[in-house]
């Protein structure tokens, strides 16, 4: 059986939705497809979160309505009016139903619960245009089987337990096609979590992890992983074949196409991953899998964005020996910051990483026994395959806060 996720820019429109039913009608085999939410809604269901705990209702009457907006425009085209999706009008009846009421106290919960209506809306949509479609197809709420922790926001799989329901769940002597959501899981009293964010892809690996997949494919806007972002490098190039560790590097660096966590489940499982352009289905794009990488020889260029790049140093001016690092190791966790890059000295500890909500109590707390000096919108740049005009390409003109050479890799955290 396959696994075939489409993400946000592959259906952030009709054409995009009337897309999915042309790719996988000449599927033979058992299918999973997997969808995230349409466009760019979960940055405005984030927006209405943050509304709604602030008891802002101009600004989450406003968001909502674009929501609504954004969706039934696409409701109009594929199915002649804007009411054309009553699963669609019964999961935004109940998002507002929700935001009528008292939020609790609990931000990230409350992200969670709102947020993953973009998930449900788009899989709401796909699944009346299936039925239009004459599909054959069963919907699956994941978040009965895709089982994780109450850890909001960034919930971690219960994989045991996932395994065993979506084996008994998926059952192809009933159904030749399953649709579910990507992104979402729940806990074991149910509520909704969600993996982190582009976490779609995640989802996609792990349903081919439970059900033996013989391969995935991750429909995107791009023909395939590329030696770039083609989005600011014009000249990207696609490569053909990467090994699972070298994907893994890139991926963990920032190279938006493929969520980090994605490729370790089908790495154990040796199941191929494929990197694919919706818009050129019959094109080949990028295949992941335990073959060596193909020998490519251009460098391979990842941006992360928005980064936080801080220095500290103990107050006390002593070392900072390794159960110093340790210590500092577990503050950053805490406050649920992911280090990208780090470096210590004998007086100092550097840091890289990406912004988040408690990123100023993170500073708060350090400042009470160290120096504190740090750099908000920095960037972090990989080059794998590194060669002198490549770094110079990277790095002129700009201030480098931090630099790290390797054999394979050079990384560069500059001021934007
Ligand atoms: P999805 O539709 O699944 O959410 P994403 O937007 O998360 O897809 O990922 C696709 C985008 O990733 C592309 O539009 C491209 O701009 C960006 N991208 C960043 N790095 C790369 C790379 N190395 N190769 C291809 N695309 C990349
Ligand atoms: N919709 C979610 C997001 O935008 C998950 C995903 O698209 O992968 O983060
Ligand atoms: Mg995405």
């Amino acid at each position: 059986m396959k696994i075939y996720k489409f993400g946000g820019a592959s259906m952030k429109d009709a054409d995009g939705v009337r897309n999915i039913p042309k790719i996988i009608q000449n599927i033979k085999e058992p299918l999973v497809v997997v969808v995230s939410a349409m466009g760019k809604t979960t940055n405005a269901m984030e927006m209405i979160t943050h509304a709604y705990l602030k008891n802002d209702r101009v600004t989450l009457k406003n968001k909502l309505i674009e929501v609504k907006n954004f969706h039934s425009k696409i409701i109009k085209e594929l199915f002649g009016n804007e009411n054309g999706s009553e699963s669609f009008l019964e999961q935004f009846e109940h998002l507002e139903v929700k935001l009528d009421k008292k939020p609790s106290l609990h931000y990230d919960f409350e992200y969670d619960r709102i947020v993953s209506f973009g998930e449900l809306m788009s899989s709401a949509i796909i699944n009346d245009f299936f039925y239009q479609e004459n599909l054959k197809f069963n919907l699956v709420d994941i978040r009965t089987v895709l089982k994780t922790d109450d850890i909001y926001r960034d919930a971690n799989v219960n994989w045991e337990l996932t395994v065993e329901l979506m084996q008994k769940t998926f059952n192809f002597d009933i159904s030749n096609i399953y649709l579910t959501q990507g992104f979402l899981g729940g806990t074991l009293t149910n509520l909704s979590t969600t993996l982190g964010r582009e976490g779609s892809d995640y989802s996609a690996a792990i349903l081919g992890f439970a059900l033996n997949a013989t391969d995935v494919t991750i429909w995107k806007d791009v023909p395939g992983v590329m030696n770039a972002d083609p989005r600011w490098y014009s000249d990207a190039q696609k490569i053909d074949q990467l090994s699972y560790n070298e994907a893994i590097e890139l991926s963990y660096y920032g190279a938006q196409v493929i969520h980090p966590k994605t490729l370790k489940p089908l790495q154990n499982k040796s199941i191929p991953l494929y990197v694919k352009s919706f818009l050129n289905p019959e094109q080949s794009g990028t295949i992941i899998s335990s073959s060596k990488s193909k020998k490519f020889d251009v460098p391979i260029f990842v941006i992360k964005q928005n980064q936080v790049f801080v220095t500290i140093s103990p107050k006390d001016y002593s070392f900072i020996p390794e159960d110093k690092l340790i210590e500092i190791i577990t503050i950053f966790k805490k406050y649920r910051i992911k280090i990208n890059q780090m470096q210590n000295s004998a007086l100092h500890f550097s840091a890289c990483f990406d912004k988040n909500r408690h990123t100023d109590e993170l500073f708060e707390f350090l400042k009470s026994d160290f120096f504190v000096r740090y750099n908000e919108n920095a960037e972090l740049i990989t080059i794998r395959n590194y060669n002198p005009s490549a770094i110079e390409q990277m790095t002129k003109d700009k201030i480098i806060l931090n630099s790290q050479v390797t054999r394979k890799m050079a990384m560069f955290v500059l001021v934007v």
